[in-house]
């Protein structure tokens, strides 16, 4: 397994485990420096999303990358004032337009904005249908959204993107998403740098030798969970990069999982939208 690697979706496209997460990267330099980077090191996902006004920066990073757009894996997002119909398919036709590379694999709904989403997932339909998208999904459903969108739904979801680390494993989540065949990403994987000090992630990470932050790439592998690490740092993208060659024995992922307390860093899904 490496950057390469690929976790098939229930539509048969194909995303790879470990993408590069661009949420709070600065639009301009700084997005299109770190995504050059994490090019340069192997990945071969990203994701964005109109919210991070940095789609123009990953497109120009890809273009420039020497790299086929075909051989980068690219998501973006429909933020939650585009949402309905109209407006999403105008939103989408606008960042396909900044990212500039003639193509978005994955498009997905930002946040379950009520009364909304279903509309929303009606243009995503349309787009899936049309061929302007390679796969369409979610992001921040609990189950009782995905329950209501299957009720309408003619395509299913291939992905929910959801905040995953240890401190928030969501087991429903993750059960209900499995049975229904659609893909669990992690977001925050990393949470946001503000646990890497836990003593049992520590430990864990001490007995590989290997940093905080590849056990917990790790530990969404593990979980069968793609995963979609930030950074702005080189050696962070590099280290990132390399939670392939080694394995979490069955102790240490109940011990992780074990860290569950419902803690998010974002937002609540039923509170913030
Ligand atoms: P992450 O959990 O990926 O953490 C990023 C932070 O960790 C940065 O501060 C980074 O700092 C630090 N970091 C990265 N690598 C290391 C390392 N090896 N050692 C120590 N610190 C490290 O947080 P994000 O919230 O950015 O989540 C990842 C991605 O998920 C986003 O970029 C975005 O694509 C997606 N996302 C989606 C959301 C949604 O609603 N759908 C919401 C939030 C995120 P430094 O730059 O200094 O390395």
């Amino acid at each position: 397994m490496d950057l390469n690697s690929t976790a098939t979706l229930n539509n048969g496209a194909r995303i790879p485990w470990v993408g590069f997460g661009v949420f709070q990267t600065e639009p301009g330099e700084e997005t299109y420096r770190s995504v050059s980077i994490a090019l340069r090191v192997g990945y071969r996902a990203v994701d964005t999303a109109s919210y991070y006004r940095n789609e123009e920066d990953v497109g120009r990073a890809i273009r420039d990358s020497g790299l086929s757009p075909e051989e980068v894996y690219v998501t973006t997002k429909v933020w939650n004032d585009e949402q309905g119909y109209d407006s999403t398919l105008k939103a989408f036709a606008a960042s396909k337009k900044r990212l500039g590379i003639g193509k978005v694999d994955l498009y997905l709904i930002h946040w379950p904005v009520t009364g909304r989403y279903k509309d929303t997932w009606r243009a995503l339909e349309k787009l899936y249908r049309d061929g302007e998208v390679g796969a369409i999904g979610v992001s921040n459903f609990k189950v009782h959204h995905l329950e209501d969108l299957l009720q309408d739904a003619e395509v299913k979801p291939v992905i929910n993107q959801v905040e995953f680390h240890p401190f928030l494993l969501q087991p429903d989540l993750l059960e209900y998403c499995d049975r229904q065949q659609i893909q669990v990403e992690a977001w925050s994987p990393l949470t946001r740098a503000r646990f890497l000090d836990n003593p049992v992630i520590q430990e864990v990470a001490r007995a590989h030798g290997r940093s905080p932050a590849q056990v917990l790439i790790r530990w969404d592998l593990q979980h069968r969970v793609v995963t979609l690490p930030r950074s702005t740092k080189e050696n962070h993208i590099r280290e990132n990069a390399r939670a392939f060659d080694f394995e979490l024995t069955g102790e240490e992922m109940k011990k992780l999982d074990a860290l569950d307390s419902g803690t998010r860093i974002g937002p609540d899904p039923d509170s913030f939208v």
